[in-house]
């Protein structure tokens, strides 16, 4: 299927690894221009240089000109970095048509051990700067009469799990705030805006906390892999590549009328009916 995206602009953050990785690799296998933002730099350039070869690819089977990619390292949950972001993108909310929001997520833990500033610090990345990015672009997206704005939250939003107390808690809020924006005026102007829900996928963020429970429990790394992996109906994690593509297809003209959503990704985990 052409997702009939080619030539369209995205930002996506949290994109040197990782889900942010797999969504940029897609984009760029159908041809859209990125701006890619993680923090650290060297490891951004790598995937920059990896996205510009699938981006080649895409070129000399297409025959049309090789999609551009910026690189931007910076945090993005403060606003020097999305400052750096709209600089290197050319002002403030610049064209964008596309925008993935994504950044790490807050630590696990006994929510009693959790003070206010901690509280404050994942509240501030996983609510208000995916507030603060959709707010710069979000109007521009409306007036030019398309825009696709997807933010990457987790299934514990659906089924929340109490150790990850700073998850649940601050994007729920995201959530929340998403579910009534989708719903404003932007929805008659081409612009959605939707959650893609991780439940278990294969990346360096799982690798830290299968490693964390096998340090604590005793057993070796592949036991803890195969043991969590066996409650997986699919019997495996989610790939990031998988995780792209369903982003890539949500960006597309094809899904203009999938808005306000939160789609869960977790191979059946999750045991309910909806
Ligand atoms: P990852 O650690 O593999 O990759 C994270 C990426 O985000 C990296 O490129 C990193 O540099 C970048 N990043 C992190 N903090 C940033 C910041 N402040 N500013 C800019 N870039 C930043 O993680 P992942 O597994 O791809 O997870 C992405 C998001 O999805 C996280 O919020 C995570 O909590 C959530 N999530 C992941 C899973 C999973 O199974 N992998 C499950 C549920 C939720």
């Amino acid at each position: 299927m052409d997702l009939e995206i080619a030539g369209r602009w995205a930002l996506v953050c949290g994109a040197s690894k990782g889900l942010g990785r797999g969504c940029a690799q897609a984009l760029v296998a159908e041809g859209v221009n990125l701006v890619i933002n993680a923090r650290s730099e060297a490891p951004l350039l790598q995937t920059a240089s990896e996205l510009r070869a699938v981006g080649a690819q895409w070129a000399s089977a297409t025959g049309q000109n090789q999609p551009k990619i910026a690189a931007v390292a910076c945090d993005i949950t403060t606003a020097q970095g999305r400052e750096a972001v709209w600089a290197a993108a050319g002002g403030p909310g610049r064209d964008f048509d596309i925008m993935l929001t994504n950044a790490g997520g807050p630590p696990t833990g006994d929510f009693r051990g959790f003070t206010a500033d901690d509280w404050q610090r994942a509240v501030n990345a996983n609510m208000l700067t995916p507030i603060e990015l959709i707010r710069a672009v979000v109007d521009g997206m409306a007036a030019r009469g398309y825009g696709r704005i997807l933010n990457i939250t987790s299934s514990a939003v659906k089924a929340p799990i109490d150790v990850l107390a700073l998850s649940n808690g601050a994007r729920s809020g995201l959530t929340g705030f998403v579910a009534g924006l989708a719903r404003s005026a932007i929805a008659a102007n081409g612009v959605t805006v939707n959650n893609l829900l991780p439940g278990k996928f294969d990346t360096d963020r799982l690798n830290a906390t299968l490693v964390a429970a096998a340090e604590k429990t005793g057993q070796t790394l592949e036991h803890v892999r195969h043991a969590q992996a066996a409650q997986i109906p699919a019997r495996r994690f989610g790939t990031p590549g998988e995780f792209g593509a369903l982003c890539a297809f949500l960006c597309s003209p094809q899904a203009d009328y999938i808005n306000g959503q939160n789609l869960l990704l977790d191979g059946g985990l999750y045991p309910g009916t909806f």
